[in-house]
């Protein structure tokens, strides 16, 4: 019998594909429901646990089950591969038509000083995720020693060169360069970080702007897994100007997914636990490894992990690993959502970022 490999190859890779996108699922599930059985074992009452759920219980930690009562609720995973490929679709699609058009398409332009490890990490996933989408990107690369007064020249190049639409520069800077000052040198219409004062206060007073990536990355997520705010409680802990500030602003705004009474928090915060506790929301962004414990978290609260710490342990490839805010393992089973680190904000933040971008173009390109 003669095979058209031409036809076999690609459904072997199709089947394996899936193969793994189960296995994957599975490894997830498993995680989560590891991270169940660790908060609340003594309390589990496995009558209440769909048959499947007892069958892998049972299986995996051979629980006697005479438990008394369950304190479990149903858990949703925030996942931001998911949401930012809903967000990052869209503008394919929307890049997709201007390329029809036959208009040049939006050009991001990104400035990278020195060889932070974090921060070429990051600028090489915005530069990625632009070729994905079909932006153009430019990658202007500056040494870790070059003056501030340099380094505003390159900014006003670029604010003058009618081909790029977002300008950003990658933080943090060298210490002998003020950040404000590199702030203020963008133009405003170019400021696709959402950092500059006008920006902010545009933020501020409810009216277009460039929103900061992460907050809105984070309010794109809200959006995607239609996480009710109105009325809530929202308890942000971390008030910079990147994350913590805009994302109070957010959610207090009169606006689909804000409406929330916000309570900020910071590090002069007295009574911090107690004040978690109050919150239906809470926004992590303190930059402490696994500070937000179970016992800060309201039973069924929704919790957004912005953390991103790199924390040594030489069994990991490379020898450390990123953490997040919050200690998911015993936080999760007491929410009603979460987001996972990694896998959840951080993927967000590019979204909200390439949005962004579009605006730009969409202001002042063609
Ligand atoms: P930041 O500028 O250092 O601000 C941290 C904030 O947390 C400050 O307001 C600080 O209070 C507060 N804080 C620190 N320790 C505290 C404590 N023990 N209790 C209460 N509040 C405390 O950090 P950031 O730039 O906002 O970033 C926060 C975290 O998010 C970092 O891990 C960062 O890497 C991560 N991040 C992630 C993304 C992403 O895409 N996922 C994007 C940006 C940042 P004070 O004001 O009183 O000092």
């Amino acid at each position: 019998m003669l095979y058209n490999l031409n036809y076999i190859y690609p459904t072997f890779a199709i089947i394996i594909k899936h193969r793994l996108a189960t296995l994957r699922v599975k490894a997830i599930r498993l995680e989560h429901l590891y991270a169940l059985l660790l908060h609340s074992a003594e309390k589990i009452q496995p009558a209440t646990l769909h048959p499947h759920w007892r069958h892998k219980m049972y299986k995996i930690t051979n629980l006697p089950f005479a438990a008394q009562k369950l304190t479990f609720a149903p858990m949703l995973i925030l996942d931001g591969k998911i949401a930012s490929r809903a967000v990052i679709d869209t503008l394919k699609t929307e890049v997709e038509q201007i390329k029809l058009t036959g208009k040049r398409t939006p050009h991001l332009a990104a400035i990278l000083i020195g060889n932070n490890g974090a921060s070429e990490t990051y600028v090489a996933s915005k530069v990625k995720h632009c070729d994905e989408i079909g932006f153009g990107s430019t990658l202007i690369r500056l040494a870790d020693n070059i003056s501030e007064a340099e380094l505003i020249a390159t900014i006003t190049e670029l604010n003058n060169n009618d081909a790029i639409d977002g300008i950003l520069v990658q933080l943090p800077l060298p210490k002998h360069i003020s950040e404000q000052n590199i702030i203020m040198a963008i133009n405003p219409a170019k400021d696709v970080d959402g950092f500059h004062p006008v920006s902010v206060g545009k933020l501020v007073q409810g009216l277009p702007t460039f929103i900061p990536a992460t907050p809105y990355g984070i309010m794109l997520m809200l959006e995607h897994f239609n996480i009710t705010t109105k009325g809530k409680h929202a308890v942000v802990i971390g008030r910079s100007n990147i994350v913590g500030r805009p994302m109070s602003i957010l959610l207090s705004s009169n606006q689909p997914y804000g409406n929330c009474t916000v309570t900020v928090c910071h590090s002069h915060t007295p009574n911090l636990n107690e004040i978690c506790l109050q919150g239906d929301i809470i926004v992590a962004a303190l930059g402490r490894a696994e500070f937000v414990k179970a016992n800060m978290v309201k039973e069924g609260a929704v919790v957004i992990d912005v953390g991103i710490t790199r924390v040594e342990d030489p069994t990991a490839k490379k020898g450390y690993r990123i953490k997040g805010d919050v200690a998911y393992n015993e936080v999760a089973p007491r929410t009603s959502a979460i987001t996972p680190v990694p896998g959840g904000v951080g993927l967000m933040t590019i979204a909200g970022l390439m949005k962004n971008t579009l605006q730009a173009y969409k202001a002042i390109g063609k």
